[in-house]
């Protein structure tokens, strides 16, 4: 135990934790060097090809020093707030942190919402500068000179509460410094705290899960007291299942022959294959304990370990899949893919035209938007689905309503709630005025400015509705890239807004209607109906696009039919024959026109999001 150092890299995106766990990796010689390629742990195609970490990725590592050996768990993190569910979960199964900082962007929202995660944890935090192969003197040491990087360094050392001559100077590209960093985490992170425990006490912590088609649901888990040997049948405490062991090893990273093990024991990082077909019996954040095959029970009583808060999902999206017999793959797909994704919340849904599907909460727009993804890549579903949305709540004659969709909001009601939240940005002085502009398309008030550094702290209220249509887009193209956000929820305000939908050839579109403020309603729907022609494809007849609010229509345009010249082939004068055969194109058309169905892809939700 005394050898075991547990440890996450944190930092805002693209700050470049992948890439110092790369050298780690490289350092302990835990991957082969054939193998070795960037962003290693960075294992989902999606992730290799976004180039971001979305799940947490833990890794065992055997590292010398000073003729010890010792043991590292290192767990990668993902940088984007929406994944913060991640960073939380992977928080609580380790001692320490490397808090990293891109020595060319300085300290960004991440960081500060990550730092405080992790103080508010209780792990030893380690500041750490990374890309300072960008700050060099022509002999090829470090500029401290440099002003910025002064500066950044004094904002890190201050931050964290340490002083400057404590904070690391690396570069995970060319190594630099990261043997110095990964010697401190063994000098300064605690090793895991020893519970003494008797026979059948063992408690360890489910931080993740995922499916393998042959070994059942796998937990990652930490071991808090006792041992988990291959021999056992184990508990879930949350959901009373009682299985038989599969398999248990170490995560290197891939499970792999080499990982194999007979015991894991308190203080480390491990999997174990439970076995366990059924994904909704394994709870992310449940406690796994031994059960007394001798005795048909749990040996001693076990409290359960602290487990996790409940993911507070802030948009809303419903999928139907495209073809109904699709129905049970993606149930499927939703549940093999929460046991991988604690942060989704999944509920059954049903729409009149779409028919069943489900009702998904996700972390963000990213989050979604991934999830959409991996659900088409890994689970090979099509689906439909409806506009990103907040949840509302409805004041009724009689009582309060929650809904997430338009077309749900009851007939008669006295008052509309919407979320609000406090949003921080930090960016360069220079972009600040087009930010403050922002006031003009987004509700934007009480806003404050506050100087950190070099650069400027501009925070706000805003109702979350305007972060799901492209706030972050907007504030991405404003400033060049160069401002982070990160927000906090504050509570529910009356909302001064109306219910509008969509019709297509005089048919209401389910999933396109929305909410707008009652001051733009028009505007908005204007442009809504623009987009639509524009997106949609056109049909060998006309469609009439219309935006209706309040009972009555506010906005139209029509998508002209194509022109198939079915006279095209007839030279000069044959009038009658021309005729006849206009006359067969139009009564086709009559018919197409009364079995119109529109189909909204969800290419098209993402243009018509955009302000
Ligand atoms: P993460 O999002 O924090 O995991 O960041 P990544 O490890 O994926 O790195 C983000 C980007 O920064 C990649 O393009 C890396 O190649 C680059 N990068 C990472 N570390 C360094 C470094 O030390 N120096 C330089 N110049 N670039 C780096
Ligand atoms: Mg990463």
């Amino acid at each position: 135990m005394e050898n075991i150092r547990n440890f996450v890299i944190i930092a805002h995106i693209d700050h470049g934790k992948s890439t110092l766990a790369d050298r780690f990796l490289e350092i302990t010689g835990t991957v082969d060097k054939r193998k070795m390629k960037e962003q290693f742990l960075d294992q989902l195609d999606l992730e290799r090809e976004r180039g971001i970490t979305i799940k947490m990725a833990p890794v065992r590592m055997k590292y010398e020093v000073e003729g010890k050996s010792f043991i590292l768990n290192l767990i990668d993190t993902p940088g984007h707030s929406d994944f913060s569910y991640e960073v939380s979960r992977a928080l609580e199964a380790v001692e320490g942190a490397i808090l990293l900082v891109d020595a060319t962007q300085g300290i960004q929202a991440q960081t500060l919402a990550n730092f405080r995660f992790a103080k508010a944890t209780g792990l030893k935090i380690i500041g750490a500068i990374n890309k300072i192969d960008l700050f060099k003197n022509n002999d090829g040491t470090i500029n401290f000179n440099d002003e910025r990087l002064n500066l950044i360094t004094k904002e890190l050392a201050r931050l964290i509460g340490v002083s400057e001559s404590e904070i690391f100077f690396v570069s995970g590209k060319t190594g630099e410094g990261t043997e110095e960093l990964l010697r401190e985490v063994v000098k300064k992170v605690p090793p895991p705290k020893t519970k003494s425990s008797g026979a059948g006490n063992t408690r360890a912590l489910i931080f993740d899960s995922f499916y393998d088609d042959h070994k059942g649901v796998i937990a990652s888990v930490r071991v808090f007291e006792g041992v988990i040997n291959w021999n056992d049948d184990i508990r879930l405490i949350a959901t009373n299942t009682r299985s038989k062991i599969k398999e248990i090893g170490y995560f290197f990273p891939e499970l792999s022959s080499i990982g194999k093990q007979e015991e894991i024991s308190s203080g480390e990082i491990g999997y174990v294959a439970t076995g366990i077909r059924d994904p909704e019996k394994v709870k992310i954040g449940d406690t796994l304990v031994q059960f007394d095959k001798t005795k048909q029970q749990s040996s001693v009583k076990v409290e359960p370990l602290a487990g996790y808060k409940e993911p507070n999902p802030v948009v809303f999206v419903s999928f139907y899949p495209e073809e109904n017999d699709d129905y049970e793959l993606l149930e499927k797909g939703f549940q093999k893919l929460h046991l991988n994704d604690a942060a989704l919340l999944i509920e059954p849904d049903q729409n009149e035209v779409l028919g069943r599907g489900f009702k998904v909460g996700f972390l963000g727009k990213l989050h979604f938007e991934i999830t959409a993804e991996r659900l088409r890549r890994e689970f090979k579903v099509q689906t439909v689905n409806t506009f990103p949305s907040v949840l509302y709540k409805i004041k009724t004659t009689t009582r309060w309503v929650e809904i997430v969709k338009p077309e749900d909001l009851p007939k008669e009601y006295h008052e509309i709630m919407e979320p609000i939240i406090v949003i921080n940005i930090i960016l360069p002085r220079e972009y600040l005025s087009s930010v403050v502009a922002f006031q003009e398309n987004f509700r934007l008030s009480s806003i404050t400015t506050e100087t950190i550094g070099d650069r400027v702290k501009f925070s706000a209220q805003m109702p979350l509705a305007e972060l799901v249509s492209d706030f972050d887009d907007q504030l991405k193209s404003a400033t060049h890239g160069l401002a982070s956000f990160s927000y906090e929820l504050l509570g529910y305000e009356k909302a001064n807004v109306v219910r509008t939908d969509i019709l297509v050839s005089h048919e209401i579109i389910p999933g396109l209607s929305r909410f707008f403020p009652r001051d733009s309603v028009e505007y908005e729907a204007r442009a809504m109906v623009v987009k639509l022609k524009k997106l949609l494809p056109r049909q060998q007849f006309n469609q009439p696009i219309q935006a209706q609010a309040d009972g009555r229509i506010i906005a139209r345009d029509d998508i002209p039919a194509l022109r198939k010249d079915v006279t095209g082939y007839l030279y000069g004068g044959d009038r009658t024959r021309k005729m006849k055969l206009w006359k067969k194109q139009q009564r086709g058309k009559k018919k197409l026109n009364e079995r119109s169905k529109v189909q909204i892809s969800p290419e098209t939700f993402k243009e018509l999001l955009k302000k």
